[in-house]
């Protein structure tokens, strides 16, 4: 059966890593890094993880700004906040949790964010940064996921990946990142004709589709690495996007939910938080 890839554990070591660094930052420059994170409205899974955030992030010795507005805030009281916020040298990371009320054009929001202060990685100016490979910030999932991957195979180069999904802030961004490491890449997504006829070539199979046990065990290659973005809640509790069940004796490593993908995520928003900080001083990140 398959390598259970410990997520949890790998977020703990990177988020200790980078409490180490931080504590170095300050030392070397008088300050901490700070994240301004952003909550409108009461949605009650977005207050889980708002609350999360800013544990996580004073946890790793960084300062946590946090700017709760009522549902009914219209669009103008947001964007001032958020050019308060790209204007404010204690703000390194500005975070917009998402969703937002349907009132409040959420493009517009993303676009507000200096891309320099874009620690979610959904401004425009930093998915096409990623595209080209240049500096900027990734979304954190997918960043997560690739650290997962480069763990089981430290070298991707070659390896057929398939990505099912193609959302931006998950699919996408992750395709551009296995691209970047040199895989052969598939996205597979709602209108692909035959789903599983990819899979079951592939050598990395990421599933960020939104549906309860999407992937099934037969639609895997034996010995392939599953990674499974979905957090799907159902009467049965939180389940991923990937039938962990049949997929286990197949696979040769996977993700399992909760504790795989999901605490990557913070840990690499307190990571690209550090590297923002340490961009802006110009400070050699050590990463
Ligand atoms: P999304 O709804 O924006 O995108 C889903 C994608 O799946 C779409 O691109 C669509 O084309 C594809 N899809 C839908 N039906 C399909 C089908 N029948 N066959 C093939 N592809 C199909 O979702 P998202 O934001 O990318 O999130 C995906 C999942 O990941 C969700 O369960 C979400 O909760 C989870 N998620 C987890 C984290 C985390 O931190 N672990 C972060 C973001 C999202």
């Amino acid at each position: 059966t398959a390598t259970i890839i410990d997520g949890k554990a790998h977020a703990l070591a990177l988020r200790t890593r980078i409490a180490a660094h931080v504590a170095t930052f300050r030392q070397s420059t008088g300050r901490a890094p700070g994240l301004a994170v952003v909550l409108v409205g009461e949605d009650p899974a977005s207050a889980v993880y708002v609350r999360n955030k800013g544990k996580a992030t004073r946890d790793a010795g960084m300062e946590s700004f946090e700017h709760r507005l009522p549902a009914d805030t219209d669009s103008a009281t947001l964007l001032a906040l958020v050019a308060s916020l790209n204007a404010d040298p204690a703000v390194d990371g500005i975070l917009v949790q998402l969703p937002l009320p349907a009132h409040i054009d959420a493009q517009a929001v993303l676009l507000a964010i200096d891309p320099d202060k874009d620690v979610d990685g959904f401004h425009p100016v930093n998915a096409g940064r990623l595209a080209i490979g240049a500096e900027g910030f990734v979304p954190c999932t997918p960043l997560g996921c690739l650290m997962l991957l480069q763990d089981v195979h430290p070298q991707l180069s070659g390896l057929e990946a398939v990505v099912v999904g193609r959302s931006n802030i998950v699919g996408k961004p992750m395709a551009q990142l296995l691209l970047q490491q040199s895989c052969t890449v598939t996205i597979v997504h709602s209108r692909t004709r035959d789903v599983a006829a990819h899979t079951r070539r592939a050598d990395i199979v990421v599933a960020a589709v939104g549906i309860p046990h999407f992937v099934k065990g037969d639609w895997i290659k034996p010995g392939a690495t599953v990674i499974d973005v979905g957090i799907n809640r159902t009467d049965a509790g939180l389940v991923g996007d990937v039938d962990f069940a049949s997929a286990c004796g197949v696979a040769g490593a996977i993700t399992p939910v909760p504790g795989g993908v999901g605490p990557m995520t913070i840990a690499c928003l307190i990571r690209n938080t550090y590297v923002s900080a340490c961009r802006r001083d110009a400070v050699e990140a050590g990463l």
